[in-house]
């Protein structure tokens, strides 16, 4: 356990795979909260040395995205620190020096067995229905085998030497005590045939280099942590503190893949997710409040955080409470930012918005109707297009009732220059009064008309948005519109 009273340091050390999965950026999250509660340190961490998985551009990529949700790491490999390298494939000197400490104290080993060979006992282990694993025939191997092999040029990996005996009992803040058995514990390789560390030896030298207080990641890890203490241990490293993250599930309870929806942060906010919404849901995956409170800003959850409110059960990524949280946030937030945030996708539907006091009104009302933002052209397009009618609405829009009311309002509209919301509320009263419609055989056509759909915002909002000069063009087009 870590007993010094050092200041917190944690890491996200992601695998540049492409793109930031959701359980990627939960661990970035509580990473970040943690050190920003703590006044502590947040690094940025590349684990790249599996060169067969590495993606050009993906380092960027993810950089990229984690800096738009706002997750600013103080170390990294962008903006650098006191214990770089921060990409893992660039320290390949570092772990040729610590894995040579390993052999020559004994804790590792080399092995040049086969594929066949080793494909061969895993075989025999699965028929005997044990654990597939290393059978240590190379550990005995003399020095001169050894040296000899090496002149050969034979391939090889150096392998950790795990002790089969007794249980490695540690502490988890999540998980309580875990004891897992050694006899289940594999000689993990440590240095492959290519001469790249694997992700076990790496991050341990690494988090021991960085000073890493705290190793907080998704609980697929707990079973590796034996590895891990005996290679601190060997090395006579102090251990840092392990939290394991609850797995993140479907709503069937199966671990969540792609296979069942989108699992990539980048995808979320291509369609307009807010990034508060997303942290805020992100948060609630596997940690809560104390009062069970739902909505929180960053800054909120870096005052509210704590690793002892972390749940031990899966968390279900719910897509319909992100949807809840998404238009919660969208109609919550001030209107201008939400009207920048939204620019893009106007841009993309090729809308002029440059009227900008009509286009705050226009995301002012269509807000209230999506949850992410790549939606809301769909709300606010009516309020630019043309008007184009079915041949239900000309049906509509072609009787006897609905030409009165039209006329109605062209006519009462124009006697006025400008119309406040009460205004229209007023002129609609009498509207109705005047001409003694039913309700909706006045608001259909004139919704109709002004907006292209018989229901959607009221007509004092769609007016105000229109403005006089606009809603007089529409009443009047579509009252002359050619059956
Ligand atoms: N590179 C590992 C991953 O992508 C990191 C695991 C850890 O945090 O120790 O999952």
């Amino acid at each position: 356990m870590h007993t010094g009273n050092n200041q917190v340091r944690v890491r996200f050390a992601p695998s540049p795979t492409g793109y930031l999965h959701v359980g990627g950026l939960r661990t970035a999250l509580f990473n970040y909260l943690f050190a920003r509660k703590h006044g502590g340190t947040f690094i940025l961490r590349i684990e790249d040395t599996d060169q067969k998985r590495s993606i050009p551009g993906a380092l960027e990529n993810l950089i990229t995205t984690l800096t738009r949700t706002g997750l600013q790491h103080d170390e990294g490999p962008d903006v650098g620190g006191d214990y770089g390298p921060y990409i893992q494939s660039e320290r390949m000197d570092i772990y040729k020096t610590y894995i040579q400490q390993l052999l020559d104290s004994g804790k590792a080993y080399y092995c040049f067995c086969d594929e066949e060979r080793l494909n061969r006992i895993r075989e025999e282990m699965r028929k005997r229905k044990r654990p597939p694993m290393y059978d240590g025939k190379c550990i005995g191997l003399s020095k001169d085998e050894i040296a000899d092999n090496l002149d050969r040029g034979r391939p090889f990996v150096i392998r950790l030497r795990y002790p089969k005996e007794g249980k490695t009992v540690f502490d988890d803040v999540v998980r309580n005590k875990v004891a897992i058995d050694n006899s289940i514990v594999d000689d993990q390789v440590l240095i492959k045939s290519d001469g790249f560390p694997t992700y076990h030896f790496a991050s341990v030298v690494d988090d021991h280099l960085m000073k890493i207080t705290h190793i907080i990641r998704g609980e697929e890890w707990l079973s590796s942590v034996p590895k891990h203490i005996f290679l601190y241990e060997s090395f006579g490293w102090e251990v840092p503190v392990f939290v394991h993250l609850p797995l993140l599930l479907n709503a069937d309870r199966s671990k969540l893949s792609k296979r069942q929806g989108d699992v990539s942060v980048e995808s979320y906010l291509e369609k307009g997710y807010l990034t508060e919404a997303l942290l805020n849901f992100i948060a609630l995956l596997g940690w809560h409040s104390a009062d069970d409170r739902e909505i929180y800003s960053l800054r909120e959850l870096e005052e509210a955080f704590s690793l002892e409110r972390i749940n031990k059960a899966g968390a279900v990524f719910d897509l319909e409470k992100l949807n809840w949280m998404g238009g919660t946030y969208i109609r919550q937030l001030d209107v201008a930012y939400i009207a920048d945030q939204s620019r893009r996708f106007f841009e993309e539907a090729g809308i002029d918005i440059s009227d900008s006091d009509k286009y705050l009104k226009v995301i002012g009302t269509a807000r209230d109707y999506v949850y992410c933002l790549s939606m809301i052209v769909e709300h606010a397009r009516m309020f630019y297009d043309t008007m184009t009618f079915s041949e239900e609405d000309h049906d509509l829009l072609g009787q006897e009732g609905s030409k009165r009311v039209l006329s109605y309002m062209i006519e009462a509209l124009g006697g006025q220059e400008t119309w406040s919301p009460d205004d229209v509320s007023a002129l609609v009263k009498k509207a109705i009064g005047d001409l003694g419609t039913k309700g909706k055989n006045f608001y259909f056509p004139v919704r109709l008309a002004l907006f292209g759909s018989c229901h959607g915002p009221d007509i004092p909002t769609l007016i105000g948005i229109f403005g006089r000069d606009e809603a007089v063009k529409r009443l009047s087009d579509a009252l002359h519109l050619k059956q």
